[in-house]
């Protein structure tokens, strides 16, 4: 290996992140090598605390670092209610709306063919299982308003009505396009309180 070794090591590491080219991944290693080392200790070590104990919620899929998340295991929440969103970044947006006391399944993801993300990935399996449960009433999905997350509630709505189980949908007024986790809390909560 080179001099450099390491470092191409770390520039090729962070590349690995979601929309970060080699360019800015240049950037954020010269940056954490010259001007933060203790940052880019912080950040190794979180990294590897959160791949060592955080795996998913046995109920809902979320990032838990129990067999059950904190919200699952809150016997105050509405059970007869459950949430369905793509991401625990969703989640957590329909939580700060503090419009939803129910219960949450976290898709961990949406269907997308292309990307060959299917039924299984998503859990629609466990979905279904879970809303059949018997003490569901309701299946709200409140995946996001881009192509993608509208086609998914559509296969989950045709699925859990087929099983039997009451759906709705968040209402229109979430901008189409939105994705969840960037929409204004109070638009949220009114497309909650007008889902149908
Ligand atoms: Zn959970």
């Amino acid at each position: 290996m080179s001099d450099a070794g390491s470092l191409q090591a770390l520039v090729q590491a962070l590349r690995r992140l979601p929309g970060v080219g080699v360019k800015s991944a240049q950037r954020m290693a010269y940056h954490l090598l010259q001007h933060d080392r203790p940052g880019a200790q912080v950040l190794a070590q979180a990294l590897q605390q959160a791949c060592e104990h955080l795996g998913h919620c046995e109920r809902c899929h979320t990032f838990s670092e129990q067999a059950l998340c904190a919200i699952c295991r809150d016997g105050e929440r509405d059970a007869t209610r459950l949430c369905v969103v793509e991401t625990p970044a969703d989640q957590a947006a329909m939580e700060r709306t503090g419009a939803f006391s129910g219960l949450y399944f976290v898709l961990m993801g949406r269907l997308s063919p292309l990307d060959g993300v299917g039924p299984a990935d998503i859990g629609m399996q466990q979905l279904l299982q879970r809303a059949a449960d018997g003490v569901v009433q309701e299946v709200i999905l409140a995946t996001s308003f881009t192509a993608e997350g509208e086609a998914t509630a559509h296969a989950l709505s045709q699925a859990l009505r087929r099983a039997g189980v009451r759906v709705t949908r968040l209402a229109r007024g979430v901008p189409v396009g939105s994705e969840l986790e960037y929409v204004d809390l109070g638009t949220i909560a009114h497309a909650l309180a007008d889902r149908r």
